[in-house]
């Protein structure tokens, strides 16, 4: 296996001066990663962030994203900000609004990438788990990508960065036809007859379910609760948020959706020339929930720092090791738990690990497990 290197801008900032500051040190990384050898002349630029959710503040901030866009410019591409639809598309772009991501702020437009509706997606071939995936539309047309991730843990994935940004994050979130299928809810469910199950005798009806359905497909007739199997994107938020177990997505075994995640990324990226995508992964606050997630908690580590590169297996496994081995942050949910320094922390605060996913990647070729980390 050989050796790729990944950049590293430290969080620490010990002299008051400006290149001390993570914006200065996020400038020189992405000197070392030459874009202008990477991107043509008025070549279209993707950047892939997450937008975040009405509660969910801990994205990567629009002083690192206006910085990129900026970098870009200077070397002649045309970039663009991009997120696909995590809820109705005109309120996400609200939820970017508020999260001080539009075009005034960053520099330049803030689209989402599957179109307003989400429906807008090309399908491409993935691999044995999922078949095919329906990447969208603007990241299969760029000829170049830059993929801005904020990592987290995640309670399905066990971690979030730039594998299921790429996964999650690079496919449409629903299809013209209405078909879930054809839509990102196929990388979660386990069969193409999938459904969200409720056992009414633990339910208690506290209705966190239906508040977090991205889709309001979940109403409250009765003394029961009916799921719209038409409206339902099987995105199984209302399974994470049930205090009670009481309902549940019929969606893939661990290993397999894993396994899932790694083929969707190889499939967005299978629409770019070789070279044409780098990553930054921004390990600040790094909370242990998804950021489409009605609310973000408090970090479990301190800040780290930023890493970059053009291998997302190198980048990610740089990123994992160091937020696994960080020390746990007193008033987190990692010290609710009493993970303690050496644990591994993601997986010892959320039961579940990322890792399979990144190792899953590096199995189907999208890079190295092994880095040299340079810091910049
Ligand atoms: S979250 Fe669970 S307990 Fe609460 S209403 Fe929904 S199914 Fe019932
Ligand atoms: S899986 Fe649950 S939260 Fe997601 S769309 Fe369906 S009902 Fe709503």
């Amino acid at each position: 296996m050989s050796e790729s290197i990944v950049y590293f801008a430290t969080a620490r900032a010990t002299r008051w001066a400006y290149e001390h500051s993570l914006v200065a040190r996020l400038e020189r990384l992405l000197e070392r990663l030459d874009l202008g050898s990477r991107i043509e002349k008025g070549e279209y630029v993707a950047i892939k962030t997450h937008f975040g959710s009405h509660g969910a503040f801990r994205v990567v901030r629009p002083v690192f994203l206006r910085k990129i866009v900026d970098v870009v410019k200077a070397v002649g591409g045309k970039p663009f900000v991009c997120d696909t639809v995590r809820i109705e598309g005109w309120d996400y772009l609200e939820v970017a609004n508020r999260n001080g991501i539009n075009p005034l702020s960053v520099g330049c437009p803030v689209i989402l990438a599957d179109g307003l509706f989400g429906c807008d997606s090309i399908e491409v071939e993935s691999g044995p788990v999922l078949g095919s995936v329906r990447v969208a539309s603007a990241i299969y047309d760029a000829p170049a990508m830059i993929v801005v991730s904020h990592c987290k843990g995640h309670i399905g994935a066990g971690y979030g960065g730039a594998i299921k940004n790429l996964a999650m994050g690079g496919v449409a979130g629903r299809h013209r036809s209405g078909d879930w299928r054809q839509a990102r809810g196929h990388l979660h469910a386990a069969s193409p007859e999938s459904k969200v199950v409720r056992d009414p005798e633990i339910c208690t009806l506290c209705l966190q379910c239906l508040e977090v359905c991205p889709t309001e497909a979940i109403s409250q007739e009765g003394d029961g609760l009916v799921v719209d199997e038409e409206k339902c994107w099987r995105c199984g938020r209302c399974e994470r948020v049930c205090p009670e177990g009481a309902i549940r997505l019929q969606k893939r075994g661990e290993d397999e959706f894993q396994a899932g995640l790694a083929e969707a990324a190889k499939a967005v990226l299978s629409t770019f020339e070789p070279g044409k995508v780098v990553y930054l992964n921004f390990a600040l606050e790094v909370q242990p929930e998804c950021d489409c997630m009605p609310m973000a908690d408090v970090p479990l580590v301190q800040d780290q720092g930023i890493f970059g590169g053009d291998d997302v297996v190198a980048v990610e496994q740089a990123t994992l090791d160091r937020i696994n081995s960080a020390v746990p942050l007193p008033g987190s949910a990692a010290a609710d738990r009493g993970v303690k320094h050496g644990d591994r922390i993601l997986p010892a605060t959320l039961g579940v690990d990322g890792q399979p996913h990144v190792d899953a990647a590096a199995a189907i070729g999208l890079g190295s497990q092994r880095y040299r980390l340079v810091e910049v």
